[in-house]
């Protein structure tokens, strides 16, 4: 269950919020008294709910906004216990001094913003003591491995628990709760107005990662990264599982790159059954894996990884995505070589560089990279075994196939190219790398130039597709991903 806390100054917003919530499907709603900014009326905010409330009142001291005297909170406190609200919120002091009363039940809570306490399970048992019906702990995450002590408080409790990690790392904690057997799990009302660190609203929590349907035996995948917010992969994987009815949720997992070993190992636990992984971990990733897949291992770079019964197996689709993208435009005829001598010109030096440089000579092109900075261009050239040129000297090389993997053209920056269209050959192969927009300023001027090209949403559906093959071992509803990704892209404000 989802219960979605109400942060509102006025009673009237609190009250019009809560039945907003309730007409949406909200089984249980969080007031929060201490946001209200006149004397509260218990009575207009109870009477009349429409749907079953916590009653919850924070000091300063404890993430609230409390002004008032401590009296005054537990009288208001007491008030909603004999009014016969469902539960009310206790911190372990006033729990202390709050007998049980009627038919409310009793959350008694903690949080700590700073860190997650080293004595979890020393503090639950506290509250367990203070005549709990529901323990709450909401800690600050620093790291995965608090997310996953968190878990185990939740799954080891006799008395039902709620344990929550703040911040970007320990949103799985809020997506995860009920799998590890939380009653419930926070949400807040809006995404801009959340309540606690890394809290999701109602409808994300809802329709991306469908909370409510997370049971046991739901299997989890999930992106890494380093930061992860930004990741489009939660919308279009769990829009594949939902139309497919998989009981099968995805989460955004910030890893920092000292923790990888850990989460790695502590994927089991967490049941954790395939991976996206992206940046810093592409290349770390592969001393986990049991198995790497050849062009992964030639790229040296891993973005997929799988856990099966032999251990963790690497893949790279970004690399099979990319070139079966252009495959489709060299209607090669089965020719080993289809690029044999054609320069193919690739445009930066990072990871996206690599992978296609690394497929374009596989292919038999004479690949020419190019970098803004040139120690890195030539780097990524001699690892590989290609040339490089300055960039200044970029539009010298005769090209048949251009690659930009740069993020020249991204938006907000749409009137930028990486490349001058005058040089560009017609019927030369030009992939743009970037996605946002679809049509950046290369890809419209090639196409300008008959020149066939190739768009980087094309390059993240396939990678995503490929690896929804490798998560289920079905074929992933492209269409729908297709769909979901540009929605999301348009939504986004970057
Ligand atoms: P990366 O490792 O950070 O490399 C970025 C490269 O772009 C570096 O060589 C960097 O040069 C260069 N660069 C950055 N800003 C530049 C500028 N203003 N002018 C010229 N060069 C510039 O990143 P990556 O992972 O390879 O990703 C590169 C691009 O590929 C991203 O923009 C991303 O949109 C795209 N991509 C798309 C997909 C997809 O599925 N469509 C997947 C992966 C990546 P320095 O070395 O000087 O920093």
């Amino acid at each position: 269950m989802i219960c979605v806390s109400i942060g509102r100054g006025r009673h009237r917003q609190m009250i019009a919020e809560h039945k907003h919530l309730a007409e949406k499907g909200a089984k249980l709603v969080e007031l929060r008294l201490d946001y209200l900014h006149r004397d509260v009326s218990l009575q207009r905010v109870v009477s009349d709910r429409p749907c079953p409330v916590i009653v919850t009142c924070r000091r300063p001291q404890d993430g609230g906004k409390w002004k008032k005297s401590d009296q005054d909170r537990v009288t208001l406190l007491r008030s909603a216990i004999a009014a016969g609200v469902e539960y009310v919120d206790l911190e372990e002091d006033v729990a202390k001094q709050v007998p049980r009363f009627g038919d409310t039940k009793r959350i008694v809570s903690l949080h700590d913003f700073e860190k997650t306490p080293a004595d979890l399970e020393e503090i639950h048992a506290r509250l367990v003591a203070c005549d709990a019906d529901i323990v709450k702990i909401a800690t600050m995450a620093h790291n995965p491995q608090d997310n996953l002590r968190m878990f185990r408080l939740m799954q080891q409790s006799a008395i039902p628990t709620v344990g929550v990690c703040m911040g970007e790392i320990g949103t799985p904690t809020r997506i995860l709760a009920n799998k590890f057997g939380a009653p419930f799990t926070y949400a807040t009302f809006h995404q801009e107005r959340s309540l606690a660190p890394g809290q999701l609203s109602f409808d994300r929590m809802r329709e991306i990662y469908r909370v409510d349907e997370i049971n046991k035996e739901t299997e989890v995948y999930g992106v890494i990264a380093d930061p992860v917010a930004h990741s489009l992969s939660p919308i279009v994987h769990n829009a594949s599982f939902a139309t497919l009815k998989m009981n099968k949720v995805y989460v955004p997992f910030r890893v920092p790159a000292a923790t990888l070993d850990r989460f790695i190992k502590d994927c089991d636990e967490l049941g954790v059954k395939g991976l996206s992984v992206t940046i810093p971990h592409k290349e770390a990733v592969m001393q986990h894996c049991q198995r790497i897949d050849g062009a992964a291992r030639a790229i040296g770079a891993v973005n997929t990884v799988v856990f099966g019964d032999g251990g963790p197996v690497g893949y790279n689709t970004d690399y099979r995505a990319a070139m079966n993208s252009i495959d489709r435009r060299l209607q090669a005829g089965g020719r080993r070589t289809p690029l044999a001598g054609d320069a193919g010109l690739v445009l930066g030096a990072g990871g996206a560089a690599r992978a296609i440089a690394v497929g374009l000579m596989r292919r038999g092109a004479d690949v020419v990279i190019s970098g803004r900075t040139l120690q890195r261009a030539e780097k990524l050239a001699r690892s590989i075994e290609c040339r490089s040129v300055p960039w200044e000297q970029r539009h010298n090389v005769k090209a048949e196939v251009v690659v930009n993997a740069t993020p020249v053209g991204m938006h907000p920056n749409v009137d930028e190219s990486p490349y001058d269209m005058h040089y560009l050959r017609p019927n030369a192969i030009v992939f743009d790398t970037v996605y946002n927009p679809e049509q950046t300023l290369l890809y419209k001027e090639a196409q300008q130039r008959n020149c066939r090209v190739i768009s980087g949403v094309e390059m993240f559906i396939g990678q995503a597709a490929l690896q929804f093959k490798h998560f289920t071992g079905q074929d992933a509803p492209e269409n729908l991903m297709r769909e979901q990704f540009k929605r999301a892209i348009g939504a986004a404000k970057y």
